[in-house]
């Protein structure tokens, strides 16, 4: 694509980057066949070549956003399967976030879109708040309905849909600390314990450090480590995604330098895809960019890692028949394919594939709650094609998806580690019932 940047416009580096991304693109609109919004929508300005068009336009321009411009990107679930499909090796990634701070530089949102946003912001990269917030959420469930009839408060319905009906209580695993590995040890990790999915299923870290351990892993659990930064990241709220950047790479810094690392094992994939790129994001930081390269090439989801270390037979053979949903972090963010697939199936599961599994379940960070109705029409879409596999259980490797797809889902559906936790030993996963698991020993 031919563009029109002046030198001055290029001199400012992240437009620089832009630009080379936007030559990138040859129109050819490939990538429109896999955009979740543009298979629900069908508008051009909903698929991402659309988007490029309207990127491209506002920052050559050197326009502050509009409505249009914000309405087409808020659309956007930054899922990047578009990313996947570019025969160009077009980085949309990069793009539609440098759109994003854009936007956040230069539009001022309806007041109560402001409101939604600073809540969510204050709220869910903080397990304490988020906490607090789920346990109000419970006061405000009957009000669902009558929120839902007023579009202001349409996304505080959202919320208050997608909040459990029980919290569970933190984890003491999830504190700053060792857990050594038992036997010969194999390894040394750090672990993201995280923000949101540490309230929503503090198990998931729970049962990954048990399973590590077992394997002869230390799992090293940083004193300073927090939320990566994803949830404000996609709100464009650029220095607030960098400053939780630089605090975890300080954090994990830390230990490389008190007896090393061999990985950082992140549990949720949303997480994996924005800290695989701190090495990007502080890119043009002196004091940060080396250390920050070094943590992204540290980070590893934990199927990744599973795959490439050697595991023993698995204590139980299950053969249950398990759907496996690649969420978009997974798959297209990481390009993470068939390691948690291979090893479901190594651990004795019969694994299908969902139709269109390309397609994002809706969730998409906040998306669920900013965009809950195309959110709705993707997760019920999702839905339909993982019970059509006829598999008695879901398997996933996100907890944004996990909440999403069990909002509508008559199967259970849990997080893939908690199954190979099964097959090597560990308790059967909470909430499934006997027969899912274990009429198929
Ligand atoms: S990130 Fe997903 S929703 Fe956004 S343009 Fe790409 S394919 Fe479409
Ligand atoms: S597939 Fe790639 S090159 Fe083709 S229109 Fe989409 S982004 Fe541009």
């Amino acid at each position: 694509m031919q563009t029109n940047f002046s030198a001055a416009q290029l001199a400012d580096p992240d437009v620089a980057e832009s630009e080379k991304i936007l030559r990138k693109c040859v129109h050819c609109g490939f990538c429109t066949a896999t955009c979740p919004t543009y298979v629900t929508l069908g508008n051009e300005l909903d698929s991402p070549r659309g988007r490029i068009y309207l990127i491209k336009d506002m920052l050559e321009n050197g326009r502050p956003a509009d409505k249009e411009i914000v309405t087409h990107i808020d659309r956007c679930l930054s899922c990047l399967a578009c990313m996947t499909t570019c025969p160009s090796g077009v980085n949309y990634m990069h793009l539609v976030d440098h759109a994003r701070a854009h936007i956040q530089e230069t539009y001022r949102r309806p007041l109560p879109d402001r409101l939604t946003r600073a809540l969510l912001a204050f709220v869910l990269p903080y397990p304490r708040r988020f906490r607090a917030a789920l346990r109000l959420a419970k006061l405000g469930r009957p009000f669902i309905g009558l929120f839902e009839k007023i579009p202001a408060l349409k996304p505080l319905s959202a919320m208050l849909k997608l909040a459990p009906a029980s919290i569970p209580t933190a984890s003491p695993m999830a504190s700053p600390g060792i857990h050594p590995g038992q036997g010969i040890k194999r390894g040394r990790v750090a672990i993201l314990t995280g923000c949101a999915q540490s309230v929503l299923d503090p198990g998931i870290n729970d049962t990954t450090i048990s399973l590590l351990t077992r394997l002869g892993v230390e799992v090293v659990v940083s004193p300073g480590e927090g939320c990566c930064g994803a949830l404000v990241h996609h709100m464009g709220r650029e220095e607030a995604a960098l400053a939780s950047a630089r605090q975890n790479v300080d954090a994990w810094t830390s230990l490389l330098s008190q007896g090393g690392l061999d990985a950082i094992i992140i549990t949720a994939s949303g997480c994996g895809t924005t800290i695989k790129d701190y090495g990007f994001m502080l890119r043009l930081d002196p004091a940060y960019a080396d250390k920050a390269a070094r943590v992204s090439a540290l980070a590893k989801d934990i199927t990744e890692y599973l795959a490439a270390i050697d595991l023993p037979e698995p204590v139980r053979k299950p053969g249950t028949v398990v759907a496996y949903h690649s969420a978009c972090s997974m798959q297209h963010g990481q390009k993470i394919i068939r390691q948690p697939k291979e090893l479901l199936a190594k651990a004795g599961f019969i694994v299908r594939e969902p139709r269109e599994g390309h397609l994002c379940c809706g969730s998409a960070g906040t998306y669920n709650i900013l965009q809950s109705e195309i959110s709705a029409r993707l997760r019920d879409r999702k839905v339909r094609n993982i019970e059509a596999t006829g598999a008695s259980i879901v398997a996933t490797g996100n907890i944004g998806c996990i909440t999403q797809i069990a909002s509508a889902a008559k199967l259970p559906v849990v997080h893939t580690i908690k199954l190979l936790d099964w097959a090597y030993g560990g308790p059967k996963p909470e909430g499934v019932a006997d027969e899912t698991l274990v009429a198929a020993e």
